[in-house]
């Protein structure tokens, strides 16, 4: 089948590319003619250590095979800096592909601060700091493409990742408001929830597991989101194996009662079944929905305000 989507004259940073997804989302995005910028710490799954040769490595790939591509050491952290890194070498970003990530799993009766501050840091941070560096740059330039990587873990929780699933929840919010905020400028920003062999799962899966859920069932869906055709913006997805699905909220009917009068516990547990009940449940797309039931509730248009 012929490349349709391609992205020549388009740069894109992907973070954490010197191994597993990020490593097969920026092989591709090259072959699609893209500059890139490979970022890698190089360092251990839980987070210490640096080796400038892991990204190095893919650049070498990239460049042997006839694309293009720069090395960039930086921790996600300093976002600042790997954004100049594409500056510097290719003169703007039309694309950013947070992905960097590490783990420090521990069940939360054991979990240090140090576990938690970490992962924040790394996760949600790292994505802040990369984004909100590119930001203005795809403001003046009305466009962009961003990606976050969130985890089932922080969709439905993991028995041992407390961090990990907040922060790759935490993600999906950033996600959110940043599409909200950036679709006037033509910047969309979505969350992709993947599932693949890597360094970070390959202690956790059986091997048979592990072979069939390569890193390349992944990344259409990446370069799908980022190519200028897309325009879907705040969504959600699960990815893997050769299983694309999006997820989205759903709400109850839910139980109301006259907010003049207040209500108690007992009365609250009489209706919780209707507060329960997904029967004729509906698909918020915003606030606004909320801020419509409880208007009428209160009798103020609170969307207006
Ligand atoms: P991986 O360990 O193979 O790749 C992650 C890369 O990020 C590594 O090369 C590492 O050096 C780099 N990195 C770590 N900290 C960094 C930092 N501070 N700055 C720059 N680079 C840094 O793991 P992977 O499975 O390919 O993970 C990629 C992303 O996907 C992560 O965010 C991970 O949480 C997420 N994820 C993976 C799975 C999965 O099944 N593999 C599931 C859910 C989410």
């Amino acid at each position: 089948m012929t490349d349709t989507l391609n992205f020549e004259g388009r740069v894109v940073i992907v973070t954490g590319a010197g191994n597993g997804l990020g490593k097969s989302h920026a092989l591709e995005f090259a072959r699609r003619g893209a500059k890139v910028v490979i970022n890698d710490l190089g360092g251990a799954t839980s987070g210490g250590g640096r080796d400038s040769a892991v990204a190095q490595k893919v650049v070498d790939e990239i460049k042997a095979a006839g694309g293009e591509a720069v090395a960039n050491g930086d921790s996600v952290e300093d976002g600042e800096k790997i954004v100049q890194c594409a500056l510097d070498t290719f003169g703007q970003v039309d694309v950013v592909v947070n992905n960097a990530g590490i783990l420090r799993d521990a069940t939360f009766h054991k979990m240090t601060q140090e576990d938690w501050e970490l992962i924040q840091k790394v996760h949600l941070g790292g994505s802040f700091a990369v984004t909100r560096a590119a930001w203005p740059h795809m403001r003046e330039a009305g466009y962009g493409r961003v990606i976050m990587t969130a985890s089932g873990a922080g969709v439905y929780g993991n028995f041992g990742q407390a961090n990990y699933s907040a922060a790759k929840l935490g993600l999906h919010g950033l996600a959110q408001t940043l599409a909200i905020e950036g679709a006037g400028k033509g910047i969309f920003v979505n969350t992709i929830a993947p599932i693949a062999a890597s360094r970070l799962t390959e202690s956790v899966m059986p091997p048979a597991m592990l072979e069939g859920l390569k890193p390349e069932l992944v990344t259409p869906l990446a370069i799908k989101l980022c190519h200028e055709s897309n325009t879907d913006t705040g969504q959600l997805f699960e990815v893997g194996g050769g299983w694309v699905s999006r997820l989205r909220w759903e709400q109850t009917q839910g139980a109301r009662f006259n907010p003049a009068q207040g209500f108690s516990a007992e009365q609250l547990a009489d209706e919780w079944d209707t507060v329960q009940s997904f029967e004729g449940a509906g698909h918020p797309k915003d606030m606004m929905n909320t801020l419509k039931v409880v208007g009428e509730l209160i009798g103020v248009d609170l969307s207006l305000s």
